[in-house]
């Protein structure tokens, strides 16, 4: 019994690392094609990179994508930097938001790895992506709650009135008979309005980067 519950254990096991192995195949042929220039160009692109990695992780981004794959060494000298271990810092900060990716060769069977590293731009389209659209979904709530609480405002006193107080005062003040006016929110949700249409815009160029 407890032989057999192994077993399936170990059997799943070879199931899942199967399964995980021909995911990763998916992946790699889906892999797309990026406008990395204009990707470069932009500047939340930049921002974001820099906020992570600084202005030298942005290089070592940079670098890796103008000249592909590289060797650790390699690139430390390329970028002058004083030691190879000096430049990890900077790899493992993008690593870590998944922008550069590595693999590991033991050559002619010594104890050591000497790790490639490459760029994935196509992870940086996809964070910025994301950030443009959560901004727009938040920008969407808040509409919603500025619809919600629709106030009116005296002219003079200032005091606030809601839809149904308004109307039964026919849109004047109980204290001084000022006329009531929509509280701003028409301008807040015109100004909302202006921001979603200018994210999507950034949208739709960022999905034009993707070839
Ligand atoms: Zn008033």
């Amino acid at each position: 019994m407890a032989t057999k519950k192994v077993k399936n254990k170990v059997n799943k096991a070879k199931i899942n690392k199967k399964n995980k192995k021909a995911k990763l195949a998916v992946k790699r042929e889906k892999k797309v094609i990026i406008d990395t220039n204009k990707l470069l160009r932009l500047e939340e692109a930049r921002k974001y990179v820099i906020d992570i990695a600084g202005e030298k992780g942005l290089e070592v981004f940079e670098f890796l994508i103008a000249k592909g794959e590289m060797e650790e060494n390699l690139l430390a000298k390329k970028l002058k930097f004083e030691k190879a271990n000096a430049i990890r810092k900077f790899l493992y900060r993008l690593y870590n938001k998944n922008l550069v990716s590595y693999r590991k060769i033991r050559k002619n069977n010594k104890a050591w790895y000497t790790y490639f590293w490459g760029a994935n731009p196509e992870k940086l389209v996809f964070i910025i992506r994301e950030m443009y659209e959560e901004e727009i979904k938040q920008t969407k709530k808040s509409m919603e709650l500025n619809k919600a609480e629709d106030f009116y405002v005296c002219d003079i006193c200032n005091r606030r009135y809601d839809v149904n107080e308004g109307l039964q005062n026919d849109f004047r003040c109980k204290n001084d008979g000022g006329v009531l006016t929509h509280l701003e929110s028409s301008k807040i949700l015109e100004d909302k309005q202006s921001r979603i249409d200018f994210l999507d815009k950034k949208l739709n160029a960022l999905k034009q980067l993707v070839k």
